[in-house]
């Protein structure tokens, strides 16, 4: 495929926090001494008492990563009240509800009354640093207040995504023991309710059989409909905070204290409880924040992930809260009550930073432009996307459409493991390639290893490590640390392993391939899905596309595509071999597809990414052994998709 360079836009802005010759700088500076570097940056939070000691990291042997570590600080405290004095009626938080007529504005005194509040709340009912709380919520300012609350009082949350059954809510609460829970009557997505209480009802009484019992259940009221109520256990929320001090004194924390566990997604297999600490998370979520978005004092910066996931918990809260910015959290979903409601958003609230997934712009793309150029969009000055590789395709349009050509689009790779960014451009500074997540952050060292280990130099394709840590980086599996050394530092020896396939071009430009399980091996030659995907969703009738490797006699790996029309068009035999052709044109003879059979939807994790592995099983013909499928969006894809498979 024809590569494309874009300059490094600047937007409508005289100036960006860095150029390129900035970026190299720093960034030889951040490589060749870590410790003087971090030690710097580190002081753009605030300790009660400074660290003397930076960095202390092995990735050998029994692993052990401390960042600050004889710092104490507060995330809460950084997140609030050291705004206080400069920024008390700046705005926190804009809420935009479910429902355009809600909406909301908390300022930062606001924030920090609600936060000590709950914090009281939380105290009353026992519950002590160290103690984990499971926050089971939908995306309302309550749920930002409970994870700040926790932070205030070293409680270390653990939050299940609202979309979640009750049954992988129990399996989250067993696996780190938590006997409080913070829900809401119900969530409300695209004019749905969500019955989480009632679903924490279910999830309590698995979670007991299972051996844990939840002692308290704090409720807030959202919409009001009916639940069942258990005195000895539940409390309501508004009851509850009123009942309580308007200041709670912040619990002093040292910074490899943990500050939160939040489950992986699932895509792979069994979710695993990543533990993050305090210091080295909030400097490393913070700095990402600001500089990889281009983030100056008073712009609006809407993050449209849920904060069950760790982009919520990096992006919505703690870097912009850290920040002092103002962040918006949206309640709903980005086709209700149409499919120009972000667009919408973006100019009712006069968003200047907007980041979201690129399985987001692949379903709005479909809707067509009206949707996006009936909104003037002129606020915007940075895009980002995260979550999966973004084809070519959704990002030009991303670029083009949504952001006039004058927005620079940050593709930021990163991980639940990873706590923030580290791969992606900075505005400004870096010439932008459409897929391509560019080139690492301050501080943070890929390097590309083959199957067996050697190091691979210069422009090639292989499997994405990190040499040294970065401040933001995972400390452990909870309760599980040979889990831990296993999954990321036992297949290649002393390396942190992401998972990921990865090609570095001549421009030392990284571009993932996607999933490592997921790259092809067809006739010797390697190449990622994702280059395959983005040829095939680059044809007119194709609006999405997966592609997974199956065995063949004489390739050794066949390529088989699971490909959703455009809404209104309809599969055939000439469709098939159109597709086939324009992959060819597109990539070459070598990627030609084996098989490709229309579906009518992918099999999603509740985050929207495509579960791959188990497109790989249905293409394997390996039905019996789905594995786990407990995170998946909507479980009846899956029969869909065996039931049409492709033999021929
Ligand atoms: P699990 O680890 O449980 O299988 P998961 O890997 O999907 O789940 P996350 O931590 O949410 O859980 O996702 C991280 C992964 O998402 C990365 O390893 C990568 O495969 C993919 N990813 C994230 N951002 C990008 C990006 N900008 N470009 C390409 N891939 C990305
Ligand atoms: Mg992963």
């Amino acid at each position: 495929m024809k590569e494309k360079i874009y300059v490094a836009s600047r937007a409508n802005r005289n100036r960006t926090l860095v150029d390129n010759e900035t970026y190299l700088r720093w960034y030889a500076e951040s490589i060749a001494d870590p410790v003087k570097f971090w030690a710097e940056h580190g002081k753009r939070i605030d300790w009660f008492r400074p660290y003397t000691k930076v960095k202390n990291t092995s990735f050998d042997g029994k692993v052990s990563i401390k960042w600050f570590e004889d710092g104490i600080t507060n995330v809460s405290t950084n997140c609030i009240d050291r705004h206080l004095e400069k920024r008390g009626d700046q705005v926190a938080i804009i809420w935009e509800g479910d429902n355009p007529c809600n909406d909301k504005k908390i300022t930062y005194r606001e924030l920090y009354e609600h936060v000590c509040r709950l914090a009281n709340v939380l105290k009353a009912n026992g519950v002590k640093k160290g103690d984990r709380v499971t926050i089971y919520m939908p995306m309302i300012p309550e749920a930002s207040y409970a994870m700040l609350a926790c932070a205030r009082i070293g409680a270390v949350h653990s939050i299940v995504f609202g979309g979640f059954s009750p049954d992988a809510l129990a399996g989250r609460i067993i696996d780190c023991e938590s006997t409080f829970v913070i829900t809401a009557d119900e969530g409300l997505r695209g004019g749905k309710p969500i019955p989480l209480k009632a679903n924490t009802d279910q999830a309590i009484e698995i979670a007991k059989r299972g051996g844990v019992e939840v002692k308290s259940v704090v409720v807030v009221r959202r919409t009001g409909g009916k639940i069942s109520w258990f005195a000895e256990r539940d409390i309501w929320y508004s009851q509850a905070v009123a009942a309580v001090k308007a200041d709670c004194p912040p619990a002093k924390m040292k910074a490899e204290d943990p500050l939160f566990i939040l489950y992986t997604s699932g895509s792979t297999g069994k979710p695993k409880g990543v533990l993050h600490t305090t210091g080295g998370y909030l400097v490393y979520a913070s700095m990402t924040h600001q500089y990889v978005f281009d983030y100056h004092d008073g712009d609006i910066y809407w993050c449209t992930a849920d904060v069950g996931w760790v982009t919520g918990h990096s992006y919505i809260v703690y870097g912009p809260l850290a920040n002092g910015a103002t962040t918006l959290m949206f309640e709903g979903v980005p086709t209700y009550p149409d499919a120009g409601r972000l667009w919408d958003v973006v100019d009712k609230h006069k968003v200047n930073i907007f980041y979201t997934a690129p399985t987001a712009i692949r379903a709005l793309m479909g809707h067509g432009d009206e949707f996006v150029t009936r909104a003037s969009r002129k606020s915007l000055r940075t895009l980002g996307s995260v979550g999966e590789p973004i084809n070519p395709e959704a990002w030009e349009w991303y670029y083009h459409i949504v952001g006039d050509g004058r927005c620079p689009i940050v593709d930021t790779w990163w991980q639940t493991e990873t706590g923030g960014i580290l791969i992606t451009p900075l505005p400004g500074a870096t010439a932008l390639k459409p897929g391509s997540a560019t080139r690492p952050f301050f501080g943070v060292q890929p390097q590309l290893v083959d199957n067996e280990g050697n190091v691979i130099e210069g422009a090639a394709d292989g499997n994405l490590c990190i040499t040294d840590s970065w401040p933001g980086q995972m400390r452990t599996v909870y309760g599980d640390h040979e889990r831990f050394i296993q999954t990321y530092f036992a297949t290649y020896k002393g390396k942190y392993f992401t998972g990921d396939g990865c090609r570095r071009d001549e421009d030392g430009y990284y571009w993932i391939t996607g999933r490592v399980d997921d790259v092809l091996n067809v006739s010797g030659h390697r190449m990622g899905t994702a280059e395959v995907e983005s040829a095939l969703v680059s044809h007119d009738l194709v609006a999405e596309a997966a592609v997974v490797g199956y065995p063949h006699d004489i390739k050794g790996q066949g390529i088989y595509c699971y490909v959703t029309l455009m809404a209104g068009e309809a599969g055939s035999d000439a469709l098939r071999k159109e597709l086939v052709t324009h992959v060819r044109k597109e990539i070459g003879a070598i990627a030609a597809p084996d098989k490709i059979q229309f579906a009518p939807g992918l099999p999603k994790t509740r985050s929207g990414k495509i579960m791959r592995r188990i497109l790989r099983k249905i293409a394997e013909d390996d039905f019996g052994a789905l594995g786990d499928t407990s995170t998946l969006a909507d479980p009846a894809v899956v029969d869909d998709l065996i039931a049409n498979r492709q033999n021929g």
